[in-house]
């Protein structure tokens, strides 16, 4: 190999990644980044998304502006709708009651669109989610959630295009090159060191930029941080983010931030691997349960199905599922809803079962109470406010009368066979808390709040942005905000 030399080094090579290398490279740096995963597993969480990615604008000329491929009739046939910046800082207080660090949340909501734009500039492409995000009412798309786009060719195609882009203005890609720790004179950040085989070597630079993912898929820190039961999730992408990009800046002093106790987790096929499966991408997950209802092992139902937009509670509901008996839950449906159902649940790994009639259906649950559900079955179609006209694409308030556990939106009746039910349980998918960070620069802190010269952050594993819970799309938007900082910041240093 020859000799590495680089003004910038990027630790990892996910999205947050790339944006930090390519704003680095804009600034003049010669620029290689480390990957520990070996080249066919690259490309972190971030090759393992849909690509959604959420950002504000103010109508169908913001969209055309960074989706300048859309067809005349793509455009006629859509509503798109918009998603003003105040409406992405609500969302953001809202579901983090209130916690996100406001200079962090206020510089992602701020350069989201800007970001999008300078994304399209440099050759990357997006297309309307119209398969997840909108839904055909007489005739035309209407989205529904403020989350309108997607990377073209979702997670595979961003880390293709990233590493494409990459290669070609001469930014150097290293795989299977764990760094190990942070090259520290007590002062400034020098460089790294580096693990490839055998072989573990030091390569100086004048700005280091960590971007190697949060800790989800450590066993130990999750028990140890996010608590006992933890240990037990399934890990729904790479294998290879253990945190240690947190715990080397850690280990020269950097300030822990955020949620260190929270995290992103899901529905996720009960059967699915103890890592996640790129063949099989994010298509383990379960997302259409606001249209039915879930049960636990004692056939009860312990959640509010239809509390808000899935967007806004997908991510929490992973560590509710987590805290039920044997971990897991059934999603039931019946045939008023099923063709409605998300394409994750016609794949061919997927744990379901179908009958023709709540009592079969019954027999079918594994591990399921059968009197319990059955009781419980009667008491929720009992409960549903017939009256209420139902509508998928807003909050409609159809939901039960009475139920200890209410549905509040998108309740019907459960009773047109045959029936479906899919097991899940929970699945994470990054840790919330990480390295506190300098919003306008990406600097790193130490715990004394200074910056550490030469080192920057990007990415899941910045702390204080996302508490409790996580509006869908945010973490591409704000590996792709605070990458580009990060570079502009390090490339700018190395000058
Ligand atoms: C199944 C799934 C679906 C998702 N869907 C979406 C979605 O649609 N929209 C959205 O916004 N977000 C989504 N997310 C979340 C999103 O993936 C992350 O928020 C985002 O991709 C994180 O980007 P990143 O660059 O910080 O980390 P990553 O993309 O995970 O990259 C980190 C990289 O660092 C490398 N690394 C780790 N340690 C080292 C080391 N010591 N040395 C060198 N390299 C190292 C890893 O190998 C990895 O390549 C999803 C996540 C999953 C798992």
């Amino acid at each position: 190999m020859s000799k590495i030399e680089a003004d910038v080094i990027v630790i990892g090579a996910g999205n947050a990644a790339f944006c930090a290398a390519f704003a680095a490279q804009e600034r003049g740096a010669s620029v290689c980044m480390f990957e520990r995963a070996p080249e066919d597993e690259c490309g972190g969480n971030s090759r393992f998304t849909a690509g959604a990615v959420r950002f504000a604008f103010n109508g169908v000329d913001d969209v055309k502006a960074i989706m300048p491929d859309l067809s005349t009739e793509e455009i006629a046939n859509t509503d798109f709708g918009a998603y003003s910046e105040d409406e992405f800082f609500d969302d953001m207080f809202r579901v983090t009651q209130y916690r996100t660090d406001a200079d962090l949340c206020e510089h992602l909501v701020r350069n989201s669109f800007e970001t999008m734009k300078w994304l399209q500039g440099r050759g990357m492409r997006f297309v309307p989610s119209y398969g997840r995000q909108a839904f055909k009412i007489d005739g035309r798309f209407r989205f529904w959630g403020g989350l309108c786009a997607e990377f073209w060719g979702g997670g595979p195609g961003i880390i293709e295009e990233e590493t494409r882009l990459a290669k070609e203005c001469g930014i150097r890609v290293e795989y299977g090159a764990r760094v190990l720790s942070l090259n520290y004179d007590g002062h400034t950040v020098t460089g790294v060191k580096v693990k490839r085989g055998s072989e573990v070597f030091d390569v100086a630079a004048k700005s280091v930029v960590i971007a190697a993912g949060g800790f989800e898929a450590n066993h130990e820190w999750r028990t140890r941080y996010l608590g006992p039961g933890w240990d037990l999730a399934k890990v729904r992408g790479s294998r290879f983010n253990t945190g240690d990009g947190i715990r080397m800046a850690l280990d020269i002093g950097a300030a822990p931030y955020g949620n260190w106790s929270g995290c992103h987790a899901v529905g996720w096929d009960r059967n699915a691997p103890e890592f996640g499966d790129l063949a099989v991408g994010d298509n383990f997950q379960k997302h259409s349960y606001p249209l039915g209802i879930m049960v636990n092992a004692t056939g009860k139902r312990f959640v509010d199905e239809g509390a808000d937009f899935r967007n806004y509670t997908y991510a929490k509901y992973g560590h509710v599922i987590l805290n039920q008996p044997d971990q897991f839950a059934w999603q039931i449906f019946d045939q008023k809803v099923i063709s409605m159902l998300r394409d994750e649940y016609r794949i061919r790994e997927v744990t379901k079962v179908s009958a023709n009639t709540l009592e079969e259906l019954a027999d079918k649950l594994e591990g399921v109470d059968k009197e319990g559900f059955l009781a419980e079955m009667k008491a929720y179609n009992d409960a549903v406010m017939t009256d209420v006209p139902f509508d998928p694409t807003v909050k409609d308030g159809r939901g039960t009368q009475g139920l200890t556990v209410p549905k509040s939106n998108w309740a019907n009746v459960i009773d047109e066979g045959p029936f479906e039910a899919y097991q899940v349980t929970c699945g994470i998918t990054f840790t919330f808390g990480g390295l506190r960070i300098q919003h306008d620069t990406g600097q790193v802190l130490d715990v004394d709040l200074q910056p550490i010269p030469g080192l920057y952050a990007a990415g899941e594993l910045v702390g204080g942005l996302f508490y409790f819970n996580y509006p869908g799309g945010t973490g591409l938007m704000s590996g792709a905000v605070f990458g580009r900082t990060a570079g502009n910041a390090a490339g700018t240093a190395a000058g």
